[in-house]
């Protein structure tokens, strides 16, 4: 048996085989090569199997998400079949006497570069349908496409670290646990695994990735951050014991379900959940949410390979209105940029991600894709209570700007014909020190604040939630950030608005009393979290 150990980012013991989820190599050498049939023949098969999995992932697609989602993975094998790209990967091989690998990797840097450069917003986006089609061609050439896909069994998936785009495109019905040789606990991939109610550790280091194996036996223990491979009798059967209590645990907390957040002195709460995607509604109610309190919707656009169309993302919304049954839904607008990267977008490479072009930056610079959500979300809101809320504010300006942009697009909605109800909410979150700090002036212009903690930490504590070396400087209960969410709380009252708290401190139960205490009306947590936080609100007491 060898231990190694990371830091547990939800707590829960999984037990079962080892999948590792290998990256097709960003860096594809270039190797002098002989024989060049053979490279082409290479090549030839490689594209066969990708034809194969593309194939696999459009009858999946099919049945799950539908036709028009479908439709990209007929794309690819449509241009894994393109002349000029099959063309330029023989030349490169022939004439240059190089390997199949470089000879795609160079073809997709090619053909990704002209697409880029084209007028066309619908023909830029194909530059990462080349890149996506050249990396499973280089996956299959180099024998490194994801094992994760392959097996029926559900696996323990450990990587070198996941990218949010990648989390959510693993098969989430063969994912036993997460364990990443790097990452911080603050990150998306780790809120995903919140999300998505799986044990998950991170940082367990290098030597762990080197020394583990596909089919390695493994228990994960979320709660300690424990990875114990070809583990012994006792430590299994210890193991086996804490995970039957941990479902007891869970079932008891099952118990509070329909039970009112309400202190013993009678005061109440909002409990809500956080969801990145429809599937998770499924969790948020079987929890006893008592509404959405963020839709993270940037999960939809890092799951299609294109912008959602107005369409798309209208069914999105109307069911997630629908599902929740007239209980408040806030959906939050695209919230890209920094670690959540799309290909499409063609974002540049930064210095400084997290104080770059994200978010609401984005919108406000590209005004289609803001309005397109912007449309969806209004033509939704006849289907339930909806909130909108827009991230990363720092200004006055900007909410001004995103105002008259919402006033522009309910009117010609209007003017289309279709109901836009004026019970609609807007709310803001509030995510930077510049938000709170004049939370004075931005909340007589909403509805509802929503504290982002993930991000006022890193904001207000300059520390990086992406960097696992400053974790340790990162105080997330630190005076400054609690300042911030009262000084947030006052205002967000004095001007008739409600303030809720939809960052992972929503679900620390140590501070639930200071966070009554403070006024806020909702807390806003992973669905698995409702239950806990509702024990830890029914058993306060707030007139001591
Ligand atoms: C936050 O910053 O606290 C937040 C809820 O948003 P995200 O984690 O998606 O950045
Ligand atoms: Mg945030």
């Amino acid at each position: 048996m060898v231990k190694y150990t990371g830091k547990g980012v939800y707590g829960a013991v999984a037990i079962g085989r080892i999948s590792v989820f290998r990256k097709p190599d960003a860096q594809v050498k270039r190797i002098h090569i002989e024989d060049t049939p053979a490279e082409k023949a290479r090549v030839a098969a490689a594209k066969e199997a990708a034809a194969g999995q593309l194939q696999a992932l459009y009858n999946k697609a099919l049945k799950e998400v539908g036709e028009t989602n479908a439709q990209i993975f007929e794309i690819h094998i449509m241009m894994l079949e393109d002349e000029d790209y099959n063309e330029s990967i023989e030349n490169i091989i022939e004439s240059q006497s190089v390997n199949a690998e470089y000879a795609v990797a160079v073809t997709s840097d090619n053909f990704a570069e002209m697409f880029s450069s084209m007028e066309d917003t619908y023909m830029q986006a194909r530059a990462a349908d080349v890149r996506d089609i050249s990396n499973r061609l280089i996956a299959n050439l180099t024998g490194t496409a994801s094992s994760v896909t392959g097996s029926g069994e559900k696996m323990i998936v450990c990587a070198d670290d996941l990218a949010p785009s990648e989390t959510v495109s693993l098969d989430k019905d063969k994912v036993l646990a997460f364990v990443t040789a790097h990452g911080s606990s603050n990150s998306h991939t780790a809120i995903l695994a919140r999300n998505m109610n799986i044990p998950a550790v991170i940082g367990a280091g290098d030597e762990f990735l080197t020394n583990i194996k596909d089919g390695d036996e493994a228990i994960v223990d979320g709660y300690t951050g424990e990875i114990f491979i070809d583990p012994d009798e006792q430590t299994r059967s210890a193991l086996v014991s804490k995970q039957r209590a941990d479902e007891e645990k869970k079932r008891l907390l099952q118990e509070l379900r329909g039970k009112d957040n309400v202190t013993l002195d009678g005061r109440k709460i909002n409990i809500y959940a956080n969801i990145g995607s429809v599937d998770n509604i499924g969790a948020a109610l079987l929890n006893d949410a008592g509404g959405i309190g963020l839709f993270r919707s940037e999960f939809l656009y890092l799951e299609n390979s294109d912008y959602p169309t107005e369409e798309q993302q209208f069914s999105v919304y109307k069911r997630v209105l629908e599902s929740m049954s007239g209980k408040k839904v806030v959906i939050r607008t695209l919230d890209i940029g920094a670690d959540k990267q799309v290909d499409y977008f063609n974002l540049k490479k930064e210095e400084n991600p997290a104080l770059g072009y994200r978010a609401i930056r984005i919108c406000l610079t590209r005004p289609d894709i803001f309005k397109t959500q912007l449309r969806a979300l209004f033509r939704a809101s006849v289907y339930g209570s909806l909130g909108i809320m827009f991230p990363m504010i720092t200004s006055v300006s900007e909410l001004e700007r995103i105002l008259a942009i919402c006033d522009e697009v309910k009117t010609e909605l209007k003017e289309q014909g279709v109901s836009v109800p004026d019970s609609t909410e807007i709310g803001i979150m509030i995510e930077t020190p510049a938000a709170a700090i004049i939370s004075d002036r931005l909340a007589p212009m909403v509805d509802f604040f929503s504290v982002g903690t993930n991000d006022l930490t890193q904001y207000t504590l300059a520390c990086d939630r992406q960097n696992p070396d400053v974790e340790q400087f990162c105080d997330t209960h630190h005076e400054a950030i609690l300042r911030l969410i009262e000084m947030s709380a006052e205002n967000a009252h004095k001007n008739g608005a409600w303030i809720g708290i939809c960052g992972e401190l929503a679900a620390d139960t140590t501070l639930t009393e200071t966070f009554l205490r403070m006024g806020i009306d909702e807390l806003s947590v992973s669905p698995s979290f409702v239950l806990k936080v509702r024990e830890a609100v029914r058993n306060l007491d707030l007139s001591k």
